[in-house]
């Protein structure tokens, strides 16, 4: 039991350099109270932030979970994410909660369709296009340990 008091926690965003950032993350077997509640700190955490995007292993957990909120409260959970259809290029800038103070230029697809588990357990699928689409990849990548400093093809200022 959590009391109201402790109903959400801000959780510490692991900064490059940090091993933990370049793992491969464990698929989540089953979903627990402990997921929901990281989940809600995922939550709480980008946030207080001011990021759009947050991957377990950026607050130490090695589990494929990630959290994105690029519309302001539309949240999207995202439990064992996998990109299942692709499609376009768009270039943009991104920066990352874990590699504060740098940006750069990355190329991702402009469409992507992901399949993820939600909080309840069920599969389903989400497509996004531009900011969604690059959010997405930026995060599912987080699980696999890369970072989008290894993927910027520029730094910019
Ligand atoms: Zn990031």
């Amino acid at each position: 039991m959590r009391g109201k008091e402790e109903s959400m926690a801000k959780l510490n965003i692991v900064k490059v350099g940090d091993d933990t950032l370049r793992k491969v993350c464990r698929p989540v077997d089953k979903i627990t109270p402990r997921t929901l509640t990281l989940l809600d700190d995922m939550i709480e955490t980008m946030r207080d932030a001011d990021g759009c995007g947050l991957a377990a292993p950026q607050v130490g957990i090695l589990r494929r979970i990630a959290v994105i909120e690029v519309e302001a409260g539309e949240v999207i959970e995202l439990i064992n994410p996998k990109i299942i259809a692709f499609a376009g290029e768009q270039e943009a800038e991104e920066g990352c909660l874990s590699i504060p103070g740098r940006w750069g230029v990355v190329h991702r697809p402009k469409h992507v369709t992901v399949r993820a588990t939600n909080r309840d357990g069920e599969t389903f699928e989400i497509s996004g296009s531009d900011l969604l689409a690059r959010a997405l990849c930026h995060e599912i990548d987080h699980l696999d340990g890369t970072l989008f400093i290894d993927k910027m093809v520029k730094e910019v200022k």
